[in-house]
């Protein structure tokens, strides 16, 4: 049974037919309203809330706490919309902690062992404007160009945002907030209010309403360890800040990324590629470290665009494999945390 469904249309010209983007499995979890649908029926997790998104929409956060949690962890997804990867690893998650099972039916016995010492803080959208207005569930098979038309977003007269732009560091013109009447679509990197989601404009501000919260939040409830998950085309991918953007203990935080991938690998996930990114731009993996002294990781599963996979692989191996590729991530980055000091002491 699919529950979403308000017939979306391509937002420009397009005779892809769309619904091979939208009917996904039932266990590929990560429709705004269906999501929001499946967190009220949460009963184990606490609900708490960062604050509210720049269009008003509500930022949940469940939390799964042990009896006395000796480390904590927070992940986000949905930073991106057309990065829905990640809130399906949460939304399986949720399920695994509320069910001991996730969405389809398959046990996790280790991260129930693991939760009794870790407390998980789950937000399935860290931007939840630019996943409202998302028109599709998955980018399993499509064309790179129509992915980046999603993800970029477009002016009224078709032509895309400027790439480097986009992808470079902060300046004033990466936030539309003065040209959002000239927008034809806002993409999957903007508020409602037309900041960059993840372009702190330096390690002390983000014009997005989002970060500034989540930097309260994070310190309001002594969290060890943010991680938000995307993906893009390499293979399954953990980057850390440079030491220069780190206030805390840099050599811990490279310790910890060295043990997730090992545990990952143990656990039976994938073989993390591991990345340090350089000083010219803030993420919001860097600007937490930078101003709390919390470790922050960036997860990248290898997104299913045509081209990143063979045309003649499943598509539903592709759902399953970055699904649990970012469940086995969280998994190994929860052990890890066990073997380095808490940030906060
Ligand atoms: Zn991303």
């Amino acid at each position: 049974m699919k529950l979403w469904n308000s017939n979306p249309k391509w937002p420009w010209a397009h005779d892809d037919d769309i619904s091979k983007y939208i009917d996904v499995p039932d266990w590929w979890l990560v429709g705004y309203e269906e999501v929001r649908g499946f967190l009220r029926g949460l009963t184990k997790g606490r609900f708490s809330s960062v604050g509210k998104s720049a269009g008003g929409r509500d930022l949940t956060v469940v939390y799964y706490e042990p009896k006395s949690p000796q480390r904590t962890v927070c992940v986000a997804g949905g930073t991106h919309a057309t990065e829905t990867e990640g809130i399906a690893s949460i939304t399986n998650l949720m399920r695994v902690f509320e069910a001991g099972h996730d969405l389809r039916g398959q046990k996790w016995p280790a991260f129930q062992r693991v939760a009794k010492q870790v407390g998980f803080y789950l937000m399935p959208f860290y931007n939840p404007d630019a996943t409202a207005r998302l028109i599709v569930k998955s980018c399993v098979g499509m064309p790179i160009d129509v992915v980046n038309m999603l993800h970029v977003g477009f002016w009224k007269n078709r032509k895309m945002l400027n790439y480097k732009r986009v992808f470079g560091p902060w300046t004033p013109a990466s936030d539309l907030s003065d040209r959002l009447d000239r927008m034809g679509y806002l993409g999957s990197r903007h508020n409602d209010a037309g900041c960059d989601i993840n372009r702190p404009a330096s390690g002390r501000k983000a014009t997005a309403v989002e970060t500034m919260q989540m930097r309260t939040y994070l310190k309001a409830n002594s969290i060890d360890c943010y991680m938000d998950l995307h993906s893009h085309s390499s293979p399954p991918w953990l980057g850390m800040c440079p030491a220069e953007h780190m206030k805390g203990d840099h050599a811990q935080l490279a310790k910890l990324q060295q043990l997730t991938r090992k545990k990952t690998k143990q656990a039976g996930g994938p073989e993390l590629v591991l990345a340090q990114q350089d000083d010219s731009r803030w993420f919001n993996g860097h600007f937490f470290p930078h101003n709390l002294g919390i470790y922050a990781f960036t997860y990248e599963a290898m997104a299913g665009f045509k081209g990143n996979y063979p045309d003649d692989k499943p598509w539903e191996e592709i759902w399953l494999a970055n699904a649990y590729n970012g469940m086995y991530t969280i998994l190994g980055l929860a052990q890890a945390l066990l073997k380095v000091p808490s940030p906060w002491k």
